[in-house]
């Protein structure tokens, strides 16, 4: 017996990083995953890895027609849709004075109307389904100030405030609606950052996998009386007040 058989996933930006890492803990509970990025080949091999319990759809998690298409899939392929997994997200960064409008609507586009449009279309097909498990993945960014990560900190903090205002409404659907908030990972994402370039307590980058076990255990009945709440998994880092 796994711990989510019976639950249907879907995942945005699923074809590596944490969202790779959720898609194959999930399955290995026991859940059927539809996994969507825009790194077609990458997201193919990762579902044909995982055999019968994957699929894979293009999902850019801007285009409401994706959207309406990963849920049509979900629900065809696997019966009915019980866990979304909002993962997806870009960084950049800059000065405030140098920042680019262009780059700002970028990444708010990506990494808050992308999860606000993924909650949008999948809510019908998760309140048929009988209730579940909305994931959202914010970061330690979406808990703090960060100079030069103006826009993936606004972005961050806005689907924090989406996570807590759809968990109050869809409560009564029996819908669970949480944020996850990691600190440094090591994915392709934060390739570029040096290990000791952030402090962190436990000593050392977080793995995806450490985040995927967060992912199952929201997505399983296990977490059934958490909603609206924050899960933190950074090694300590936001927790610590520097010393002069
Ligand atoms: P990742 O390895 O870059 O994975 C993110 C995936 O999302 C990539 O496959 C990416 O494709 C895809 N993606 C980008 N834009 C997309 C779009 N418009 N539609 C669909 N998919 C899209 O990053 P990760 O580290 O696993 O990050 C996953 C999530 O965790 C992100 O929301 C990130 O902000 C958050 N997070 C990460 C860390 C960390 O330290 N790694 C810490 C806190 C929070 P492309 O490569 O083409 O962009």
């Amino acid at each position: 017996m796994g711990r989510l058989d019976g639950k249907t996933a879907l995942i945005s930006g699923g074809a590596r990083g944490i969202g790779e890492a959720s898609a194959r803990a999930l399955v290995a509970e026991g859940a059927a995953v539809v996994i969507g990025d825009i790194l077609d080949d990458e997201g193919k091999a990762v579902a044909d890895d995982l055999g019968d319990a994957a699929r894979y759809v293009h999902l850019d998690v801007t285009s409401p027609e994706d959207w309406a298409s990963a849920v049509e899939t979900t629900v065809g392929e696997f019966g009915g849709l019980t866990v979304l997994f909002n993962n997806a997200g870009i960084a950049n960064g800059a000065a405030i004075n140098r920042f680019k409008l262009e780059k700002w609507r970028q990444i708010i586009d990506v990494n808050l109307t992308g999860p606000f449009l993924g909650i949008r279309a999948a809510t019908d097909a998760m309140i048929a389904s009988g209730g579940g498990s909305i994931i959202n993945t914010s970061s330690i960014e979406g808990l703090r100030g960060t100079s030069w990560a103006h826009g993936y900190v606004a972005s961050k903090w806005g689907l924090r405030g989406l996570t807590k205002s759809v968990a109050v409404e869809l409560a009564p659907h029996g819908i669970r609606v949480n944020s996850l908030h990691p600190g440094l990972i090591r994915t392709p994402i934060t390739e570029g950052i040096p290990d000791d370039m952030i402090p962190v307590p436990l000593g050392r980058p977080g793995r995806p996998e450490e985040v995927a076990s967060f992912v199952v255990f929201l997505a399983s009945d296990e977490s059934s009386y958490a909603t609206g709440a924050e899960f933190v998994m950074d090694g300590g880092t936001v927790n610590q007040i520097p010393h002069k």
